[in-house]
């Protein structure tokens, strides 16, 4: 399932080929993912922006079309359209191409927005945004919440999921249920190097992949081979055994010598 690094990477991909193009006609396959499409039709893509896990379409008549994969979204550039598996919605270009979404498990979203502010209002801070400081990060982390509940709720910091809040509670070696009141000053100053740096490199690793032209994008790339401790038997740091444990009703990977739950700055170890 999609989460920012993955969705930037299509962003990057996809933002050459739609620049400038003109949506000559929207066809709704499916009913859920149905939008007012004469908001849509005839009008010039300018941009395609991300926030969270959602892609922005803007358009150059004002407003954009917002995009978010769920758990098996996927978009296709295709010369001519061939009927696809599972497809939803086929935005025909002034280029002749096609944009198609395909959806298994139909658990995405499309809609179309006047301003972004109406997606932007319910987010959280998004890691790759100016507005990503420590300052601000560091006012968010207060309460009994435990860092994994945090981590995955878009309204705090956007755009990260289960797999990479494994990895970045791993690399900023924090017990997933610390709540966010036991963190130390340094604790939280790990916390906001650690999301930027892992989302920042699987982006870099998934946009070394090569390309051709008629094929589902944003699949390809590195990621597995990323993971430190997601789906992982040892700690790649020390070899102690990895825990899976669920929590946040999500499976969550942690090394248990690494990530001690009772770390510095926690309550339960402060006499
Ligand atoms: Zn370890």
């Amino acid at each position: 399932m999609p989460e920012l690094p993955e969705v930037e990477v299509l962003r990057r991909e996809l933002e050459p080929f739609l620049r400038g193009k003109r949506i000559v006609r929207v066809e709704i396959r499916d009913p859920r993912f149905g939008f007012p499409k004469e908001a849509a039709e005839g009008k010039t893509i300018i941009g395609v922006r991300r926030l969270g896990k959602y892609l922005l379409f803007g358009l150059a008549e004002g407003g954009c079309l917002a995009l978010h994969l769920g758990m098996t979204g996927k978009l296709l550039l295709a010369k001519e359209n061939t009927p696809q598996k599972h497809e939803r919605m086929d935005i025909l270009l002034s280029s002749g191409e096609h944009l198609l979404f395909c959806d298994t498990r139909r658990l995405g979203k499309i809609a179309f927005l006047r301003e972004e502010k109406e997606l932007s209002e319910k987010l959280g801070l998004d890691p790759l945004s100016p507005a990503y400081t420590l300052e601000n990060v560091r006012a968010l982390l207060e309460g009994g919440r435990r860092l994994k509940d945090f981590l995955l709720d878009q309204r705090g910091i956007c755009g990260i999921g289960n797999i990479y809040a494994s990895e970045i509670l791993f690399r900023a070696r924090l017990h997933p249920e610390r709540p966010l009141s036991s963190l130390s000053e340094a604790e939280k100053a790990r916390l906001f190097v650690a999301v930027r740096e892992v989302l920042e490199e699987a982006i870099e690793e998934r946009g070394t992949t090569i390309r051709d032209f008629r094929r589902t994008l944003g699949e390809e790339g590195n990621f597995q081979h990323l993971l430190a401790v997601y789906g992982k038997s040892h700690c790649p740091s020390c070899g102690t055994p990895i825990v899976r444990k669920v929590i946040a009703s999500r499976s969550t990977y942690f090394c248990p010598r690494c990530q001690p739950l009772e770390g510095e700055g926690n309550p339960l170890v402060q006499e």
